[in-house]
């Protein structure tokens, strides 16, 4: 999906200048979004799409084409070469790295740092010594057209649903019942890995089954011999959804980019009547009119939407009457070692994503995961040299669901636009460190059965946000006394309203998060049509 930087010509005839009423708008045009446009559009409504990203004609293409026109002229038909080098060089990077002190903390930034928000523009406040670095795309497509996005999706298990430990809620769904969702989901990816077997990591609907390559299978092999009770799968991977394209297809997709939304309108009764948005560019608020809206901003815009969305009968905002509403903020516990591998891991992988996975890679000496919080591993081996190829381990861990991990509005802070910023409060607990600590000794020892000569790893925990799959803070639940939205996403407070990204989730398993953010919206939508639009 070419989305972010290029249009493709079904979507570009769907983008609009304004657009008064729709039967029902989506704010965000990323993962979420992006399907929530798909399913409400092919079941027949009109859908009005508002996004924050700005088209990519605006004048620092022109500028980036301009200067690669000059390099070209100056230096012959290797400037444009030179001039990229020299962005992408230590000088150059610290010069773009200037607006985004933030975002270049990413490891894909140095790939397209345009595809990530100016940090100056889109400001939040965190408190000393307790740094959350929230990583954010405002374009069509969102984070998932980033060049480098791992593009890995895992279910999650019945225990990640209903946690035995009491350490988190167990979530408002019947066992089972997101399966069908997660299928409906998994066919539109059209998903490729491997039929794998495993009672703790749930299996996938796949379009593609792929075989492990020598190497694979080699590295497979050592780590079985090592422990016999590992699970080394077959990564599960896609590439970016073409969910707006399908939309547009529909012929009933509007797209309207530049939209900052900044306030969800509710009548007396308690319905959503709509949302309030700026125009980016004529700095002027308007406003367009639904009975239904989806919030698919991510995790901590839709609730910074919540919070900005305040009235007589919800002044600190709406679900804030649930006492939950910007609490319970999560990350994953990230954590990544780098090394050259040997010549026999060099062989090239097929495709982006293409990677082992060890579930539950904390229970790597048992013969079945402990009801218990823990950790996967993915593993990615790629050709770097003739004599060596280049590893790369990334762990992500679950984090617990804490109160004091909240977000608020700052008092004071506005970003470019007037629109009060984020205040974000996260810290990583007694649990998460004890854990990071055991994920750097499975790194250390996995790197050692691959024969790999590491180059460096994370020995602490980077701060939270550092991940990319934040979540919390608008949890669903199944009373609305300590939960902002109901089982099907519904915000309580506001008939008709529904928040399906990260927001939603009351606790987050140890697998990449998309995939059942995709899943809970495919369900949310199917709720919406039957009682909203009685379809
Ligand atoms: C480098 C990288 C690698 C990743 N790898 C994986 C992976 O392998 N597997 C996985 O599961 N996840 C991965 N993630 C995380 C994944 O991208 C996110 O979980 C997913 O994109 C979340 O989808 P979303 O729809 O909630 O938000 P996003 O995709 O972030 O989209 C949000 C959209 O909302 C719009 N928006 C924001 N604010 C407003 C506003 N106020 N008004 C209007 N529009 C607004 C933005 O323009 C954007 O289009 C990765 C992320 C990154 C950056």
């Amino acid at each position: 999906m070419p989305l972010g930087p290029a249009l493709t010509a079904a979507l570009q005839a769907t983008v609009v200048a304004g657009a008064r009423t729709a039967d029902a708008i989506v704010v965000g045009a990323g993962a979420t979004g992006g399907l929530a446009a798909r399913l409400l559009t092919e079941a027949g409504l009109r859908v009005l799409v508002l996004d924050a990203g700005l088209p990519r004609s605006s004048l620092r293409t022109l500028g980036r084409r301009l200067s690669h026109y000059a390099a070209r002229r100056l230096l012959g038909s290797s400037g444009p070469k030179v001039l990229n080098r020299l962005l992408s060089s230590p000088i150059g990077r610290n010069i773009i790295a200037r607006r985004q002190p933030i975002q270049s903390r990413c490891y894909a930034w140095p790939l397209a740092p345009w595809q990530f928000v100016d940090d100056v523009d889109c400001p939040y406040v965190t408190p000393p010594g307790h740094p959350f670095v929230w990583l954010r795309a405002r374009q069509l497509g969102g984070r998932m057209v980033i060049p480098g996005h791992g593009r890995q999706y895992y279910r999650f298990s019945a225990g990640d649903f209903s946690p035995a430990d009491g350490l988190s809620p167990i979530w408002p769904l019947q066992t089972g019942e997101l399966d069908p969702w997660y299928s409906s989901v998994e066919r539109r990816l059209a998903l490729a890995g491997m039929r794998d077997n495993v009672a703790w990591q749930p299996e996938s609907e796949l379009a593609r089954v792929l075989k492990p390559t020598l190497a694979e299978a080699a590295l497979q092999r050592s780590i079985i011999a090592r422990w016999p009770y590992a699970r080394p799968l077959l990564g599960r991977f896609a590439p970016p959804p073409d969910d707006l394209e399908a939309a547009a297809r529909t012929g009933r997709l509007r797209i309207r980019q530049g939209a900052i939304a900044r306030r969800v309108d509710v009548d007396r009764a308690g319905r959503v009547r709509g949302v309030t948005w700026i125009d980016q560019q004529a700095h002027a608020e308007k406003s367009s009119d639904a009975p239904l809206v989806f919030l698919c901003a991510s995790a901590l815009e839709s609730t910074r939407l919540l919070l900005l969305s305040g009235s007589q009968q919800s002044p600190g905002g709406l679900g804030a009457s649930s006492g939950v509403l910007g609490h319970y903020l999560m990350d994953h516990v990230r954590l990544r070692i780098e090394g050259n591998g040997s010549k026999q891991f060099s062989e090239p992988p097929d495709e982006d994503g293409r990677c082992l996975y060890l579930p539950r890679f904390d229970a790597r000496n048992s013969t079945a995961p402990e009801q218990r919080r823990g950790f996967g591993v993915q593993v990615f081996q790629l050709p770097a040299t003739d004599k060596r190829s280049y590893f790369v381990a990334v762990s992500f861990a679950e984090m617990l669901p804490r109160p004091e991990n909240r977000v608020t509005l700052d008092p004071k802070s506005r970003d470019a636009w007037g629109i009060p910023v984020l205040h974000i409060n996260c810290s990583l607990g007694d649990p998460e460190l004890t854990r990071a600590r055991e994920q750097v000794t499975a790194l250390r020892e996995l790197a050692e059965v691959a024969g790999v000569t590491v180059t460096h790893i994370d020995e602490l925990p980077p701060p939270p946000g550092s991940a990319n799959h934040e979540c919390g803070t608008a949890r669903m639940g199944d009373d609305p006394k300590n939960s902002v939205l109901d089982p099907h996403n519904e915000c309580w407070e506001a008939q008709g309203l529904y928040v399906t990204d990260g927001a939603c989730f009351p606790s987050q398993g140890c697998q990449n998060p998309t995939l059942t953010m995709l899943a809970l919206t495919a369900r949310a939508c199917d709720h919406a049509m039957r009682t909203t639009h009685g379809r």
